[in-house]
């Protein structure tokens, strides 16, 4: 008698046009993950299924459990697809739950099967009826359900749900930069970009040396969790100290963070030319801060036509914050590193900027040579959930 997972697609399958490539990527995804696992994986367009050694069943959920596209996962009982194994099988089943009230669910996947559905659940419910003692059937509030899918070859029982992350299988959509400091914000935006199916890679702007490596390390360090959802992050760490420098000594304090993140998003624009990047992501939320506000982020957003993508713009810090700590970002995040935007924060930043005032600004700042210098300057590294890090200079 085989164990096995029983994943449904849920969303997925509403996919119409798409949704074999939905279901390929979803494999592909489950296949890299449990590489290192023995296991047998098989679907087809209604279900996936793994088999695993019971041992090994923990391990395998663990990875199962940081997969997106994964609506909902039961742990099912794989027999014959034979009635009176059927029936013997969810006897002994229903034999081992503790309930008062219960109700059968029968999907006969393939219609051969001699019975219809509804009068094999009733069938199956008179024999659970007649050797347990002291219950009865419930068809609204069961405290069990007990579900039977009957396909020609094999038949699934189970009793049980588990919940997945749901969203879409990364790789679904194409890839977007996401901008990540070692704040709390961004990497829920990450996680919540990731959710959707993109494919992301990281930039960080450090200005060494008024940050330090530590806040360099923390960004590193929450790369690799987010990478827990995804094989690895590609971490781009552009060095902004000088445009930084010139900016604070050219601009009216007021207006030093909307420059800063002027040029921020100019960069951003850069590097998703040149990483074949499709939008900008960050952990921007509305009148969070004075950069936040929506005329704020109307003259911050005018420097790029690219989609900017902020996950988080309508939630509380509650909300954001009950988030990172699920996907385990939290305790890194409130690590007391400076970030290069707190360091140079000024007194009182501009809540209404401008765009004629930050445009007067830039001028007197030679900013593009600064970008390029920037970009040219930029160097990545390959964050992997386990393994060391890979340093390389992708340019
Ligand atoms: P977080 O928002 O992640 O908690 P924060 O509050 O320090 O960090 P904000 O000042 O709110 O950051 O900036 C808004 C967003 O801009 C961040 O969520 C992040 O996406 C991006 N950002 C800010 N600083 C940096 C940086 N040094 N490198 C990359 N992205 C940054
Ligand atoms: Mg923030």
């Amino acid at each position: 008698m085989e164990k096995i997972i029983l994943i449904k697609y849920g969303e997925l399958s509403t996919k119409k046009g798409n949704r074999n490539f939905f279901i390929k990527t979803l494999k592909d995804e489950v296949n890299r993950k449990l590489s290192t696992l023995p296991c047998e994986i098989m679907s087809d367009f209604s279900r996936m299924s793994i088999t695993c050694k019971d041992e090994d069943l923990n391990k395998v959920l663990d990875k199962l459990n940081t997969i997106f596209g994964i609506h909902a996962y039961h742990i099912a009982y794989k027999i014959a697809s034979n009635q009176e194994e059927i029936e013997k099988k969810v006897l002994e089943v229903m034999s081992e739950e503790k309930f008062s009230t219960f109700k059968i669910e029968t999907n006969r996947r393939d219609k051969s099967f001699p019975i219809s559905s509804m009068d094999f659940s009733r069938r199956l419910g008179g024999i659970i009826l007649k050797n347990i003692e002291g219950v009865k059937v419930d068809v609204h509030h069961p405290d069990v359900l007990c579900s039977v899918e009957i396909y020609s070859q094999e038949a699934y029982i189970y009793t049980n749900q588990h919940k997945g992350l749901g969203g879409y299988p990364i790789g679904t959509q194409p890839k977007a930069l996401l901008m990540l400091s070692g704040g709390i914000d961004s990497p829920v935006a990450g996680y919540l970009a990731m959710k959707r199916g993109i494919k992301i890679e990281a930039v960080y702007f450090e200005a060494i040396p008024h940050t330090s490596m530590e806040a360099r390390n923390k960004v590193i360090e929450l790369s690799r969790k987010l990478a827990r959802y995804t094989n690895k992050i590609n971490l781009h760490i552009v060095p902004f100290t000088e445009l930084q420098e010139e900016i604070y000594k050219k601009s009216d304090p007021a207006y030093g963070i909307t420059i800063m993140r002027r040029m921020m998003y100019r960069i951003m624009d850069k590097l998703c030319q040149k990483y074949k990047a499709k939008a900008i992501i960050n952990g921007e939320s509305i009148g969070q801060v004075a950069s936040q506000t929506l005329v704020s982020m109307n003259v911050i957003n005018e420097v790029t036509n690219l989609p900017v993508i902020r996950p988080l713009a309508c939630f509380d810090k509650l909300e954001i914050m009950e988030i990172a700590r699920k996907i385990d970002t939290y305790n890194t995040s409130i690590l007391p590193y400076e970030d290069c935007c707190t360091i140079f924060v000024p007194k009182h930043p501009v809540i209404h900027p401008e765009l004629e005032v930050a445009k007067k600004i830039e001028k007197e700042i030679d900013y593009e040579t600064l970008i390029q210098k920037a970009i040219d300057n930029t160097f990545t590294i390959v964050v992997h959930e386990e393994a060391e890090n890979i340093y390389s200079d992708l340019l």
